[in-house]
């Protein structure tokens, strides 16, 4: 058993300027680091395939969906804003599908293929895009998508999403706020954009608010008080992870201190926690991570670690 890779080309035809953070090179980035730490061979790694307007419709607004594709640029020179911070170019309506699609192809790899473990290589990033609106770099909730279609597809009733993106996931919080089924567990710095989740009151909900500066210790204290005995209570059958890795020491979009140890360490408890509880499946999607060399560095520890 190995863990699956899905990824596309086409996930790198968005590309917002020369000078954005989010852009195709931190894909290259990771492919380079899988590569030179021989991770290579222990990895299966396949093509992703496009999401369909079905698929974004269990987590989408009809309306936004239409509103994204009436609005896609088609030629080069053009760009239009679906938020202050989250721009479309030629080239992002089939990245946004794609990287939406990966998540889907991972589902249906850890349910019924031998690898119980699977990661999304994609941008552009998910957990910000609410149920109608583009946000903060973010067009399609790709793990949202993928957790509606577990449960669309295999009739699954329980999942847990564990988000570790150094910025709170609020679209996924708010797709799923209301629905029994999914438990979100969240851990960010606050107060830092997009500046939500210290409000939220649900069971479903486990935000951990944490100050910049925050250290590998003092998270992994957190989320082992706050985290692991709700999703041992919830017993999901399936774990989706938003992995973010913009919380590294070396990535200046936020100021916590976490470094490679500390996403070995989450990626070897969560697949603990899927052994014990979804016969080991793990589906993981990229959200942030911005400095090239500590994110290849880091999505490298985290397959370690889920290995
Ligand atoms: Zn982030």
């Amino acid at each position: 058993m190995s863990i699956t890779v899905f990824s596309h080309q086409y996930c790198s035809l968005h590309r917002v300027s020369e000078v954005h953070p989010e852009e195709p090179a931190r894909i290259a980035a990771i492919n380079d680091q899988i590569i030179r730490s021989g991770m290579e061979f222990a990895l299966t790694q396949k093509d992703a395939k496009s999401a369909t307007r079905e698929d974004l419709l269990r987590v989408h607004a009809a309306n936004y969906v239409d509103d994204v594709f009436e609005r896609a640029p088609t030629e080069p020179d053009q760009h239009i804003w679906l938020d202050p911070d989250t721009m479309m170019t030629a080239g992002t309506l089939r990245a946004a599908l794609y990287a939406a699609g990966s998540g889907i192809c991972a589902v249906d790899e850890v349910f019924t293929a031998e690898n119980r473990r699977a990661f999304c290589s994609v941008r552009p990033p998910g957990h910000h895009a609410t149920w109608d609106a583009a946000m903060g770099f973010c067009i399609f909730n790709n793990i949202a998508v993928a957790t509606a279609y577990a449960m669309h597809a295999y009739g699954i009733e329980r999942v847990a999403i564990v988000d570790f993106d150094v910025h709170h996931g609020n679209g996924t919080e708010d797709i799923f706020l209301n629905d029994e089924r999914v438990l979100f567990c969240s851990s960010f710095q606050h107060p830092l954009y997009p500046n939500s989740g210290t409000e939220t009151i649900s069971h479903e909900v486990i935000n951990i608010p944490l100050p910049a500066g925050c250290d590998g210790p003092t998270w992994q204290a957190a989320v082992r008080e706050r985290w692991f005995p709700a999703i041992d209570a919830f017993e999901p059958q399936l774990i989706m992870v938003s992995a973010g890795f913009d919380g590294h020491l070396e990535d200046d979009m936020a100021q916590f201190k976490l470094t490679e140890t500390d996403y070995h360490w989450i990626g070897r408890e969560l697949k603990e926690l899927a052994e014990r509880h979804c016969e080991g499946r793990i589906v993981a999607t990229l959200e942030g991570g911005y400095d090239h060399s500590s994110l290849g560095r880091s999505v490298v520890a985290f397959l370690k670690g889920m290995q």
